[in-house]
């Protein structure tokens, strides 16, 4: 069985077989449990659209997870076909940011790739953020002024409660003399934000906003 699955798509599946672990641990309501296993395995069953029985028969065992032990072995065995983030080197990589000059590239570990909705990385002393990620199927780069923030706040790609900063981006408008700023926070750790992602359409939302 070839890789089918997206990083965001597998934190979705992560989230509701998690759910329904806490039920099975706080409830011993039998009623309870079953309601809620059925409608994990809708959920993650309606992330698809095209599914062989053999890829369906794996994903609808997200319903299966009873205790740690099932969700251990059942996230292991699901990250294997999960499609990794395409592999960049440090020259494809600056390749999508003509603009700068001295583009400093974090290393990304390799058991890291495959749960990967985009790449993100802080430059402190530039002030900057820069971003990676595919829109309709393109890999696409974006970078911008980026200001950590205080206190926690709602990051625009993961939609959770999280160590932020305003992530500016400017851009030329329409026409050529009109420059045109658009901000938005986002999180902090980019890592932590991927975990969180189990959706990446904000996030394609996010990179065409900063961009038109
Ligand atoms: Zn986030």
């Amino acid at each position: 069985m070839e890789r089918f699955i997206r990083s965001d798509q597998y934190h979705f599946i992560k989230n509701q077989a998690h759910n329904l672990l806490n039920s099975h641990m706080t409830t011993n309501d039998a009623s309870v449990t079953q309601a809620l296993q059925s409608i994990t395995q809708e959920k993650v069953l309606d992330l698809f659209t095209e599914l062989s029985s053999e890829q369906e028969q794996m994903i609808a065992q997200a319903s299966d997870v009873k205790d740690e032990t099932d969700a251990i072995l059942y996230f292991s065995r699901l990250k294997q076909y999960v499609v990794p983030f395409p592999k960049l080197s440090e020259a494809d990589i600056q390749k999508l940011f003509p603009k700068v000059k001295k583009l400093r590239v974090p290393a990304i570990p390799n058991e890291e790739w495959t749960e990967l909705s985009y790449i993100g990385w802080n430059d402190v002393s530039a002030n900057r953020k820069y971003i990676i990620t595919t829109v309709d199927g393109e890999l696409t780069g974006l970078y911008g002024h980026y200001k950590p923030l205080r206190q926690k706040s709602i990051c625009s790609l993961c939609h959770e409660h999280e160590k932020v900063g305003m992530f500016t981006a400017t851009f030329k408008g329409e026409n050529k003399e009109e420059t045109i700023s658009r901000g938005n926070y986002i999180c902090h750790n980019s890592q932590k934000c991927n975990q969180n992602i189990q959706s990446r359409q904000p996030l394609e939302s996010f990179i065409k906003r900063m961009q038109a």
